[in-house]
Formats: C-alpha cells, structure tokens, sequence
C-alpha cells in the first residue's frame, strides 16, 4: 500500500508538472502536486520503520514546516517570489545533508561501513545537499538585499574554489576506500562543501540569481533523489529525479533566452559592469517626457497597440491598469496584442504569471518570435517597467553584457512609449538608446499610476 502511495504520488508530481506547462493551468498543477505530496506524507507515516514513539516529533516537524511554510507563501510579493523559492530551496538542501549525516552515524552505530550503494549515495547527498543549502542562503541574502548584490569575491577565488573541489573529492574518496567510520572526516566533508556553496555563489552576481536558485534546485532535487536511495524510499527519489531534471532544463533554458552559457553565468561575474554614462563633454541627447494625457492622444489615434511588460510592471503591480487599458482600447476598436519576453521580469513565467492574474485572455499573449515579424506595422508599443528586453544594442553592439540577447523589436514600430520612473538602466545595467530614439516617447513616474491616468485621459476620446 506504501509503495502504491508513492506511485500515486509520482504519477502526480509527473502530472503536475504537464500542467505547469501553461499559465491556464499553471495553479491546478500547483494543487496536484500538492495532494500527490500530502499523500507521499500520509502513507510514509505507515512504514514499518516508523515507530509509534516518534509520531510526536513528526508531528512537531510537520507544524514547524506547516507554519514556515504556509504564512510567508501567503503574504509573499510576487517579485520576492525568487528569494522565497531560494529559502525553501536551501532548506530543502539542508534537509537532504542533515539526512545523509544521520544514516552515517546510523550505519557507523550499526558497523556498516564498507564501500556500497548506501554509503556512496550518503557521501553524494551529503556533499551537494551541503553545497546548496550554503548556496541557496546566499542567493536568498543578495535577492533579500541583506548582503550586497554585487559580485562579492577575492583574488585567486576560482582557484580557490577548484581546490576544495579536489579536496572534497578526495576525502570521499578516502572515506570511501578506507570505511567510512571517521566522524569527524564527514564533518569536514559536510563544512567544506559548505564552504564551496558560499564561495561558488557569492561572485555571482545578484541579477544572475535566479539562474543560480533555478541550478541549486535542480541539485536539491539529485540530492532528494539520492537521498531516496540512501533510505530506500521511492517518492523520495522520483521526487528528487523530477526536481534534479527539470530544474537543470529551466536553467539551461534561461540561459539561452539571455543567450548566455551557464559557465558564463556562474564564472563572468556580471552585475559588476557599471552603466556607462557617455561621454561628458559631448552634449547628451535629451528623451521626449509625455504626460499621461499627451500618451492617450497617440493610442486614441493607433489602430493597432502591443504592449510590452516588464519588470516594473511587476514592481509597480500594474498588471491590472494595463488589462483596463487594453480593454478600452479595445471598446475603441483598437487591436491590442501583449508581448511576453521569455526573460521579462525575474523569473521564468514572470509576466505570464502577472497578466494570468489580471485575466488578461490568453490568445493576446504573443511570445518574441510570434510579434517581432508584427512590429513594423504596430502604430505604437507601449512599454510598461521593461528595458533590457527592448534595448536594441543587444542586435548590434559587441561590448554590451546583453549582446546576442534575442529582444523585441520594439523600436521597430511607428512610435513608442515607455512607462518607466527615470532614465535608470534595468538589470543589466547598461544604457538604453531606444529611450533617446525619435519615435519613443517616455512617460515619467511609477507604471501604476501612470498607466491609470492614461486609461482615464482616454475616457474622453
Ligand atoms: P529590466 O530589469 O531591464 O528593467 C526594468 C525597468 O523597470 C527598470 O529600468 C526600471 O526603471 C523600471 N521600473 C522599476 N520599478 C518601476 C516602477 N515602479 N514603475 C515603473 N517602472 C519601474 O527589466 P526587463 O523585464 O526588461 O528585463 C529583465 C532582465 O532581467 C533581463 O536583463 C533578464 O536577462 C534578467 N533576468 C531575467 C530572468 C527571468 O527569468 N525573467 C532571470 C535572470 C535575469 P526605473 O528605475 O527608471 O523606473
């Protein structure tokens, strides 16, 4: 019955994760995953190996991990949405090696210490289960602005950080051939992979971080996996299988959608360029400020709007002034489309997310090689928080840290408005020449309130 459980279980995270496919039925995959969880939990609470005397601490462990869990899931913002998976994460991680480095005392307690299956996968969950709870801490600090988000790093620390990469190895190794009976060798084990977590995430930097979150989960997820071989429990290592899996395929993707190698991502240390300010002497070429009033002139006049998203419109939460907008325009008979960047925002799925939660209808979001064709005959793209993914260097210019970036064409189109608070850069810190172009209009202040008083300007046309 246990194992019928788990397979319940499993069918149901495999499901899940079909569903998660699409922002339609993104939250009902949320839920299936949920029961195949809570049954996995019920059922293990039936194997022989639990003993009726320790249903108290499981029970304390479960509220623990209720209230932790439930309360800040609840009050969360969608933008700290990275940091809170990066917590959990790492907790998870942590979880994983607390775990390996009990059933090592257990087997030691018991004399079984020769080299198996057992021991291997412990050593395994413990090293990377290890690496990403220390990494996941320090990707939830630099996301949270508790510590810098600035690459953080000394001279000679990939050197450094190759050379605990050989220790680790050979100290598993040696624990390994040798019996692993040593205590105090797999807690240096345990702290030098502790080490490696902190030491292999803090040069990275915090605008890379949920590519960081999205590689430490996908271990998490082998360290889940390998702890299910450690404890012989299959949820646990089919659970772990999917999380290691699909984790590494969402990095690799965000990777390329910023057309970036991951060895780029996790060696280059970007986040550390300082926007460059142009040359001073030279006479800077000054953006056109509309007012709100002045932008619902333009779209009172276009025939055809797309508006762009990004991560200010999941800062300033506009989500829902932009579908109000939309609608009117719509009433006026004006074709609205939505383009929906795949890195927009900060994590995968972002600006899905938001426009799913505004019940903005699904056929008008168009993805980057759907509306890019569509851009030289929009009358005008109204650009709502987003700035990397529109910035045109990244066609062109070989210097910039987002060149080879695929972006949406916006400047393309007839006019363009950007809703931003200032000329400030986005994630990537560079400058934006589309804000300086002829046919783009900026409309100063917060995405929200910006975007409202043009939808009630529009009321009169
Ligand atoms: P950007 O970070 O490039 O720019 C966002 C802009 O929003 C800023 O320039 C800011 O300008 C503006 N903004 C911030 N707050 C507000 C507000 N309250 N009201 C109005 N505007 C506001 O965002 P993009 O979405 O264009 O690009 C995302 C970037 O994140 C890309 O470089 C991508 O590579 C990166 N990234 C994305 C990931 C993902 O999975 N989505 C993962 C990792 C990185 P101002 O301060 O002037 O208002």
């Amino acid at each position: 019955m246990i194992d019928i459980g788990y397979l319940f279980a499993a069918m149901a995270f495999i499901f899940a994760l079909k569903l998660m496919n699409s922002p339609l039925t993104a939250k009902k995959g949320n839920r299936v995953a949920m029961i195949g969880m809570a049954v996995a939990l019920v059922v293990t609470l039936f194997a022989p190996s639990i003993k009726p005397q320790n249903f108290m601490w499981i029970g304390v462990g479960l509220a623990i991990g209720f209230v932790g869990g439930y309360f800040p899931a609840k009050r969360v913002q969608m933008t700290a949405i990275p940091q809170m998976v990066a917590l959990l994460n790492g907790l998870g991680g942590g979880a994983v090696a607390l775990v390996a480095l009990f059933e090592f005392l257990e087997a030691n307690h018991l004399g079984h210490t020769g080299a198996s299956v057992q021991s291997v996968t412990t050593v395994l969950s413990a090293i990377i289960g290890s690496i990403s709870f220390a990494g996941s801490m320090i990707a939830f600090g630099k996301l949270q602005e508790i510590l810098p988000g600035r690459p953080i790093g000394f001279k000679g620390q990939q050197g450094f950080n190759l050379a605990l990469v050989i220790f680790i190895t050979a100290l598993s190794l040696a624990m390994l051939a040798f019996g692993q009976t040593n205590v105090a060798l797999f807690i240096a084990l345990l702290g030098a992979s502790l080490v490696l977590g902190l030491t292999a995430v803090m040069p990275i930097g915090g605008a890379d971080m949920p590519v960081v979150i999205s590689l430490l989960n996908s271990f998490t997820g082998c360290a889940a996996g390998l702890a299910g071989f450690v404890l012989n429990n299959n949820a646990l290592l089919i659970g772990g299988g999917l999380v290691g899996a699909s984790g590494f395929i969402l990095t690799l993707q965000m990777c390329v959608a910023m057309n970036r190698s991951l060895g780029n991502v996790l060696f280059s240390g970007m986040g550390s360029i300082v926007a460059s300010t142009g040359d001073p002497t030279k006479p800077q070429k000054q953006p056109k400020s509309y007012s709100p009033e002045d932008v619902a002139i333009l779209l009172s006049n276009a025939n055809s709007v797309v508006i762009v998203p990004g991560y200010g419109m999941a800062v300033a939460q506009a989500q829902h002034q932009a579908k109000e907008l939309a609608g009117k325009l719509m009433a006026m008979g004006v074709d609205v489309k939505y383009a929906v960047h795949p890195v927009a925002g900060r994590m995968p799925g972002h600006m899905n997310v938001l426009l799913a939660e505004a019940d903005v209808p699904y056929e008008q979001l168009y993805e980057l090689e759907q509306i890019n064709p569509l851009f030289p005959e929009t009358d005008v793209v109204l650009v709502v928080g987003a700035n990397d993914v529109v910035n045109p260097a990244a066609r062109y210019d070989k210097t910039s840290p987002i060149y080879g970036m695929p972006i949406l064409d916006v400047d393309k189109a007839r006019t363009v408005i950007v809703s931003k608070r200032s000329m400030n850069p986005g994630f990537a810190g560079v400058e934006n020449e589309l804000f300086l172009n002829d046919n783009t209009v900026m409309v100063f202040g917060n995405a929200k309130t910006t975007i409202a008083k043009i939808s009630t300007a529009l009321d009169q046309y």
